[in-house]
């Protein structure tokens, strides 16, 4: 099964993702993840990449796709795969379609912008491996230590509150529009971002047709 799990900035598209992967035992594609472990490194295109991520902008599509076309063409992708993440533009849909990757669904984690401003500023991410925490929502088993791998977790430079409403809007002119794309090639399923973690789990395992 190949899935898109699409939504604002701190919906919780990520996290959502992580568990159907695990589910399924399909990798997660996050292109966040692949896009800050490049800045880390300072390779070439990750240095252009960090400051397009650090203003709260999009990484330009000509990158971005090129970075999913190579992980999607590795081995572990070919029993299915779930992009976190990508497309991001109609561009990037269009490339994908191009490149003649079904999708099966796109799952839309749908939350009000109200909640997100909230929920960012709780958000952590582990320096070492990119898993990602909150503070209320999700905290790690031992503060400010990642459960998967014992390094750090630290507060991302654009969950600060003026990139995070800069990354709102971007979501809104550049992304949204997915949601037409897709629900024209009758691939959408709107899931609406619960108070409860477990409880959005509960509706997107259903929206995905795993329980
Ligand atoms: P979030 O969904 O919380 O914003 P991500 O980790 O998915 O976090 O993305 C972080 C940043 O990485 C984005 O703000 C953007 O700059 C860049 N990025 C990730 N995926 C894409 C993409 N498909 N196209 C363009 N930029 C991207
Ligand atoms: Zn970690």
């Amino acid at each position: 099964m190949n899935l898109i799990f699409l939504g604002a900035p701190g919906a919780g598209k990520g996290t959502q993702a992580e568990v159907v992967s695990d589910t399924l035992s399909i990798p997660q594609i996050s292109t966040g993840n692949i896009l800050r472990e490049a800045a880390k490194n300072g390779t070439e295109y990750g240095v252009k990449a960090k400051a397009a991520m650090d203003a709260g902008e999009l990484v330009s599509d000509e990158i971005v796709i090129g970075i999913l076309k190579e992980r999607i063409a590795e081995d572990d992708c070919k029993k299915g795969f779930i992009l976190d993440g990508f497309p991001r533009t109609v561009a990037q849909a269009e490339a994908l379609d191009a490149m003649n990757v079904q999708i099966d669904k796109v799952i839309e984690i749908s939350v009000a912008d109200e909640k997100i401003k909230q929920r960012l500023g709780g958000r952590r991410v582990c320096q070492g491996c990119g898993a990602s925490y909150h503070v209320e929502y999700k905290p790690s088993k031992v503060e400010g230590i990642c459960d998967k791998c014992g390094d750090k977790t630290i507060i991302r430079k654009d969950d600060q509150p003026e990139v995070v409403l800069d990354r709102l809007k971007t979501y809104h002119e550049k992304t949204a529009p997915l949601k037409d794309y897709y629900a024209a090639q009758g691939k959408l399923v709107t899931v609406e971002g619960q108070e409860e973690v477990a409880d959005t789990t509960k509706l997107t395992l259903a929206a995905v047709g795993v329980q």
